[in-house]
């Protein structure tokens, strides 16, 4: 059967595109992904739904593609880079925080080209995804599939609370709303959890469009490649249990997220010719930006050592209040994220670098660099669909970004001499005292200690023809070719100034919107 479209890759934005898509029952949408498909939230996996749990993220997880990536050259070695592979994709697996990126973020993609993605153009996606339990405004949505609510204060955790009057008495507003456009200071950070469930798209959006006869949805199918015709695409080669298909369609979205869609049109022939030549793939079309422009945050865990008898019991809440800052000296409107959080075992086994490594019990606070200067790239390892992509992040490439991330870390010090903060915390054990000491020894801590916020962005960016390194155009069209379009995070210009689930439905819903 020839279907009007395939989608591949269920997550953030794949389900989202699948809903919406099949609303008209004349079309006929196929949903493809590699991961298990739970097909209801009652059947899901406690430690995919426990919206308190990141268990799903260790690397051998089952629903974890367990990446490996390059942060600097002085790692000792390569960093977890974690994607959720199960229907629901890294929305599955994720922290949850549900915040936009700033109008600036935006409205900045707009000035590169690309007017369809001016801030004031997607407030109304903005507001359509979600229903915010807490905020009506203009800037919110109250009838959205995805649902957002903050801690009230009486939920907040000692270590929470702690914090924000640190942060308060350190001269930051109090910040009620970090989905306004001018939200800067610390507050509440929005959640899409409800009731202590992960409320990714797979439940928000695919499970109530599941009963319609023209969505066919697939899980455990790994799709190998995309198939052309010239230069149209035409169909996708897909891996099901042991055997090979090919699915034709009239159009093909891949939604395969920033890290599997640039690999994916490499291991067909669309990108950088002569890397993909050397690797014997045959060249459909030159495209030397794939795989390019590989946007993340920076971020550095300084985990603390709690008092003794302080309860580090994690199995609710892990996060609750944050604060969003610009770095003194900086020109660039809240490029920085500090928050606290308290975790316990049960460990998650050796992650170096990883962010959620929890083989003890402690206290951190992060702190992730929002809008870095460095940006790294993706490479093909080889041609083979099952060999993970070669990573490299090179984070910290910019002095300025050094800077910004050292002054973080010094705020962090202060801050934790506050009194109600210090009756928490007694000291430090990375960065330890030593690594403190000097700027020199504070910035080779960091090289060594970076790990990624899972918040990759960029990889098949937007741009107009005039833009050599664009991969799709505005619409998400991939240039040259026809019957091809990408709608996740991979066609950001520039990752946006925030946790980047939100942007990803967003984007789906502005495709989805062009396509019906
Ligand atoms: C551990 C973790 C914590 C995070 N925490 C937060 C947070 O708190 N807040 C926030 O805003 N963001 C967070 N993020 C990031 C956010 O979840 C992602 O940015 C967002 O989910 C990306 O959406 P996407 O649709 O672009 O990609 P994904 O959601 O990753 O979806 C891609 C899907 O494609 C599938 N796929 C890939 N290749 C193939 C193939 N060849 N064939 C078939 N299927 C394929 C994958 O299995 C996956 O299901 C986190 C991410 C992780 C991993």
């Amino acid at each position: 059967m020839d279907y009007d479209v395939i989608i591949v890759g269920a997550g953030s934005a794949g389900c989202v595109l699948a809903s919406r898509l099949s609303q008209d029952p004349a079309r006929s949408v196929l949903l493809l992904e590699a991961g298990p498909d739970y097909l209801s939230a009652e059947y899901l996996p406690v430690e995919i739904s426990n919206g308190y749990s990141m268990a799903a993220t260790s690397g051998d997880s089952h629903y974890n593609w367990g990446y490996r990536a390059a942060g600097t050259p002085q790692q000792p070695s390569l960093m977890y880079a974690d994607r959720g592979r199960i229907v629901g994709g890294s929305g599955a697996v994720n922290a949850q925080v549900f915040l936009r990126g700033l109008p600036e973020d935006y409205d900045g993609w707009a000035n590169q080209g690309n007017d369809e993605w001016a801030y004031l153009k997607l407030l109304p996606y903005f507001r359509r995804l979600e229903t915010d339990a807490d905020i009506r405004d203009d800037f919110h949505g109250s009838d959205g599939p995805v649902p957002v609510r903050r801690f009230p204060r009486e939920e907040w955790q000692p270590i929470q609370s702690a914090f924000y009057q640190a942060c308060i008495d350190a001269g930051f507003p109090h910040d009620p709303d970090m989905n306004n456009p001018d939200s800067s200071g610390v507050g509440p950070v929005p959640f899409n959890t409800r009731d202590g469930v992960r409320m990714s798209t797979a439940l928000t959006y695919l499970d109530p469009a599941r009963h319609r006869l023209n969505l066919t949805v697939r899980g455990s199918a790994l799709v190998r490649r995309v198939l052309f015709e010239g230069n149209r695409a035409v169909g996708v080669e897909v891996e099901s249990g042991e055997e090979r298909f090919s699915v034709r369609g009239s159009l093909i979205v891949l939604a395969a997220g920033g890290i599997a869609t640039p690999q994916l049109l490499m291991l067909s022939g669309v990108g950088p010719a002569g890397h993909i030549s050397s690797h014997g793939i045959p060249v459909v079309h030159d495209i030397p930006g794939v795989g390019q422009n590989l946007r993340d945050h920076p971020m550095f865990n300084l985990e603390l050592e709690a008092h003794e008898g302080f309860n580090l019991d994690s199995s609710g809440p892990r996060m609750q209040v944050g604060l969003r800052y610009t770095v003194e000296g900086s020109e660039l409107r809240n490029d920085m994220q500090l928050f606290p959080y308290n975790y316990a075992g049960p460990g998650t086994g050796d992650r170096p670098s990883g962010a959620w490594s929890a083989n003890e019990a402690g206290v951190r606070l992060a702190c992730m660099l929002e809008l870095a200067e460095s940006w790294g790239e993706l490479m093909l390892k080889s041609a083979d669909p099952h060999d993970p992509p070669l990573l490299d992040y090179r984070y910290l490439r910019s002095r300025e970004d050094i800077r910004r991330v050292r002054e973080c870390i010094r705020l962090a010090q202060r801050l934790l001499q506050h009194p109600t903060l210090a009756s928490i915390v007694q000291g430090w054990r990375s960065p330890s005292e030593v690594d403190l000491a000097s700027d020199e020894a504070l910035e080779s801590w960091m090289m060594r200690n970076v790990s990624t916020t899972q918040h990759t962005s960029g990889t098949c960016k937007m741009g107009p023809e005039s833009e050599p390194m664009a991969v799709v155009d505005q619409y998400c069209r991939v240039r040259g070719l026809d019957g091809l379009r990408i709608a996740d995070l991979s066609v950001a210009p520039q990752v946006v100034r925030a946790n980047t689930n939100a942007t990803a439905i967003m984007i789906a819903e502005r495709v989805a919107d062009w396509l019906r």
